[in-house]
């Protein structure tokens, strides 16, 4: 009896105080390159605050997204399926937003749900107690936010003004008796890289040194990345580089823009650059514009985990840092996303769960944006719907790296005739491979990515790769199979995709 003793104890307690089940915050940025957070080993800029989230959970190296490109990719998330399925194939048409989502779920569960930030799926949030969003890309600044019943313009740079409204939230808004989710989503860092009034000034005497891929003349491959039209040195324009100030801003936060970029526009005018020399000056200006809205973005991420940690939520509270998708920083010599490529497929994700996942682990194992639903869903001890094509986390949050999680990877995108004409294309990567087919224009890829990590030099019909081309072909065939992908009939037209605006000129982006 005397041994026993303890473990009664112990049983009494736990029944006398259940643990509230963990409260989800999913902290989530547009286009945000995991080469731009210093977690990741950024050699460009320092991120402290989502640092601080690495250095306290885990952070994922191999994180991909089954489509690279913003509404699928949230699609993907909201509904744990691949686009096929959750509709959204790609950003043009509006979410169905009456299908199944992780939100709905959980709210069913006793969450309190909100969304607040950007949404950009057209139709209105479905599954949140409470949502204001941008009004599709939304502005950097003085913002449309549309509620449940209005849409307002509020005054001041969007970054700042979106985490005043999640703290809000957190602090009056909730329904304290119940446990929360909470997606807290950024505009920041995507085109056009406007920077906040706090970073306008950062890194203007910081030289960027351009990727060896910058001057890709994409010989070695496909037709494909030739095609594209996302080049930092030929297709940024105008309103990318700041050489027209942006539209709309108040009286002082013009005259804040024009003390800040009105010399430098100066100074390159008079400079008759050309060359190299101009690209060079473009990259710089490109990379100092991005990492300033990034810095901003960061900054507010500090006041958020201030506030769960000021409030005692810290303990209870999973913390989730990732983005849509990935993002070139002059590799290949590009701006943009959508392909199939490292840069672009490999999203940030990082989780903080102080009761779960041990601090400042790195982990390799091949997750996705598909896994994100399931996960929050087993987190929050809710059942996992069959029809859910993506794996909780659990086992590898608590496991650390567990290799055995996925051996291959499905991805596909979809948007061509589209911006930066990027052809359609399907592939399967593993941990050392990857085969890519642009089925629109019947061609392959294949790359080694432990020989060639840049992806400069296809292997696709190499007699050295045959044996494992063969078997990346029957992997993808089996994942097509198993993921229900039926062939992309849509025609496709002939000669869709020109691009004649100058650098100095505005397009539509
Ligand atoms: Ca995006």
């Amino acid at each position: 009896m005397k041994r026993l003793l303890p473990l009664l104890l112990v049983l009494a307690g736990c029944q006398a105080a259940p643990k509230p089940p963990p409260n989800i915050l999913l902290i989530f940025t547009d286009d945000h390159a995991s080469s731009a957070i210093s977690a990741y080993g950024s050699t460009f800029n320092t991120t402290p605050n989502i640092d601080r989230i690495a250095a306290e959970g885990m952070l994922f190296e191999n994180c991909l997204v089954t489509n690279s490109i913003c509404a699928p990719s949230r699609a993907t998330i909201l509904t744990g399926k691949y686009n096929h399925l959750n509709g959204q194939i790609i950003n043009g048409p509006a979410f169905d937003g009456s299908q199944q989502t992780f939100p709905k779920l959980l709210q069913q569960a006793g969450y309190t749900t909100a969304m607040i930030g950007k949404w950009h799926l057209r139709s209105a949030p479905t599954g949140f107690d409470h949502y204001e969003v941008l009004v599709g890309q939304g502005p950097y600044y003085n913002p449309p936010i549309r509620t449940a019943t209005d849409t307002t313009i509020v005054e001041g740079y969007t970054t700042d003004i979106l985490t005043d409204m999640a703290l809000n939230w957190l602090d009056e808004g909730r329904d304290g008796e119940k446990p929360f989710m909470l997606m807290y989503q950024h505009k920041a860092p995507h085109r056009n890289w406007q920077p906040g009034p706090d970073h306008i000034d950062d890194f203007v005497d910081q030289e960027f040194d351009m990727p060896a891929t910058f001057y890709d003349d994409y010989a070695t491959r496909s037709s494909a990345a030739g095609q594209a039209v996302m080049r930092i040195d030929d297709h940024l324009n105008a309103n990318d580089l700041k050489i027209t100030p942006p539209r709309n801003l108040t009286e002082a936060q013009m005259e804040r823009w024009m003390e800040s970029y009105g010399p430098r526009n100066e100074e390159l005018r008079e400079s008759g650059l050309s060359g190299d020399d101009l690209d060079q000056w473009k990259y710089n200006r490109y990379m100092r514009d991005y990492l300033r809205s990034v810095q901003s973005v960061d900054d507010n991420i500090g006041r958020v985990l201030d506030y769960l940690d000021e409030t005692g939520l810290a303990e209870n509270t999973v913390v989730v840092y990732s983005s849509d998708q990935g993002w070139y920083l002059g590799e290949h010599g590009w701006y943009d996303k959508r392909w199939m490529y490292e840069p672009s497929l490999k999203t940030p994700f990082i989780v903080r769960w102080p009761e779960s996942v041990d601090a400042g682990v790195k982990n390799e194992t091949m997750v996705s944006n598909v896994d994100f639903a399931p996960t929050f869903l087993d987190i929050a001890g809710a059942a996992i719907p069959a029809d859910m094509q993506g794996k909780s986390l659990i086992p590898v949050l608590e496991g650390g790296t567990d290799l055995t999680f996925r051996d291959a990877f499905y991805y596909q995108y979809y948007e061509y005739p589209g911006a930066h004409c990027v052809r359609r294309h399907y592939g399967v990567r593993t941990d050392r491979y990857k085969l890519i087919y642009f089925y629109g224009i019947d061609e392959w890829e294949m790359f080694d990515l432990q020989e060639d990590p840049d992806e400069v030099r296809s292997v696709y019909g190499s007699a050295d790769y045959a044996d494992i081309e063969a078997g990346l072909k029957v992997r993808l065939t089996e994942l097509r199979e198993e993921y229900e992908v039926p062939e992309d009939t849509r025609p496709i037209p002939e000669e869709v995709c020109t691009y004649t605006v100058g650098w100095m000129g505005y397009d539509a982006g």
